[in-house]
């Protein structure tokens, strides 16, 4: 991770970047914030600008061995704990080490801006509530015990610093308190009220402020590739958790494609173009089951907007402006004629989705049922 990869926190990044060109590294430091600021992200960064063979005043390089490395995870002088569970795999006594190749996936797959629900999920274990053990305590005491490998800093990460257990915490704490030469912790938390109180006295406080609207909409727009409009309701939404900003703008997302799909497939059939409503249908029969159902359920959604336009509420409708344009001249062809053959079409769609149906053959039907119904008049 590199500072110019984190999401806005300008002022922190300063800061932290300071305190390593100023030489004012403390030695156990705890990132402390809300879900999604970037608070592992950060950690990670700062812990690849420390190590950095070739740092700039405002960035890591990179490029040297160390900064790969610590890209990956890989790095020798780089350890990490974190809160494990029992898995399918892991049956007993899970600890850490464990799931190290899991928690470098997971965490270089989200470009370290991870939770730990997330986490769990990643595990298949999305009932259970994770720990960091006295295992941990101990596998860490005892890789810390060694020489750096090949760094400057040996740098232990402790994510999600409040599932420490009292145990595990009493074996840290002597640890916290006068660590061996050049070791570096980084305990990354999000509740302080949780982290018990002897592990918290002994770490000098960063605080993670949540991240500026602004910056999540900058980050957004990146990412989509988009105008600032269409994303701008993700970003203001997120309260500068960029977990959730991402979560929304993917909902929007997959909104923005049932949309689309469905309104090009009413165009096909308004046309009864039936060359294309094959090759549409062809399509659609490749994209899943749970999509299948989705863009029926999606009709669905425009009959009932069809009906709300010619009840003249579509003033209550919340929709995008494309949308509301495709809902507007969409609504005269739902009439009390063919409201509900339409419905029920889409319903029995879905069952039979549901039961297997071939979804080749169920769209081209569905789609030449909706040819002729569109053409009924009151
Ligand atoms: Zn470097």
């Amino acid at each position: 991770m590199l500072f110019r990869q984190i999401i806005g926190q300008d002022a922190l990044k300063q800061k932290l970047i300071q305190s390593v060109t100023e030489s004012r590294v403390s030695h156990a430091q705890m990132f402390l914030g809300p879900p999604g600021s970037g608070k592992l992200a950060l950690a990670l960064a700062y812990a690849t600008y420390i190590n950095c063979t070739a740092r700039t005043a405002d960035d890591s390089c990179g490029t040297c061995p160390s900064c790969i490395k610590m890209e990956k995870l890989i790095h020798p002088d780089l350890h990490a704990v974190f809160p494990t569970t029992t898995t399918k795999k892991i049956k007993s006594n899970p600890e850490s080490v464990l799931f190290m190749e899991e928690w470098r996936q997971y965490v270089v797959r989200e470009g370290a801006y991870t939770h730990l629900n997330d986490w769990y999920e990643f595990l298949g274990v999305e009932n259970k509530q994770g720990t960091i053990f006295t295992r941990d305590a101990n596998e860490l005491i005892r890789k810390l015990g060694f020489k750096a490998y090949e760094a400057e800093y040996k740098i232990a990460i402790i994510w999600m610093a409040e599932k420490i257990n009292i145990q595990a915490a009493n074996k840290l704490l002597k640890l916290l308190e006068e660590p061996p030469a050049k070791t570096l912790f980084l305990l990354i938390a999000e509740e302080q009220e949780e982290i018990l109180p002897t592990v918290r006295s002994r770490t000098y406080l960063v605080k993670v402020p949540r991240i500026a609207d602004q910056d999540v909409l900058k980050a957004l727009t990146e990412r989509y590739q988009c105008r600032e409009a269409e994303v701008r309701e993700a970003a203001m939404l997120s309260e500068g958790n960029w977990l959730e900003a991402l979560r929304l703008q993917e909902n929007n997302e997959e909104e923005k494609y049932y949309f689309r799909t469905f309104q090009q497939w009413m165009r096909l059939c308004f046309k009864s173009a039936i060359p294309e409503l094959t090759d549409f249908t062809a399509n659609i029969a490749t994209i899943g089951r749970e999509k299948q159902k989705a863009l029926l359920h999606y009709g669905l959604h425009v009959f009932r907007n069809g009906l709300l336009v010619n009840s003249r509420l579509h003033e209550m409708l919340r929709l995008t402006d494309e949308e509301k344009e495709f809902n507007l001249k969409f609504a005269p062809f739902v009439q009390a004629i063919n409201i509900e053959p339409m419905i029920r079409l889409m319903e029995e769609g879905i069952n039979h989705i549901e039961r297997n149906a071939h979804a080749g053959i169920l769209f081209t039907d569905i789609s030449l049922k909706m040819v002729k119904l569109l053409r009924m008049k009151n």
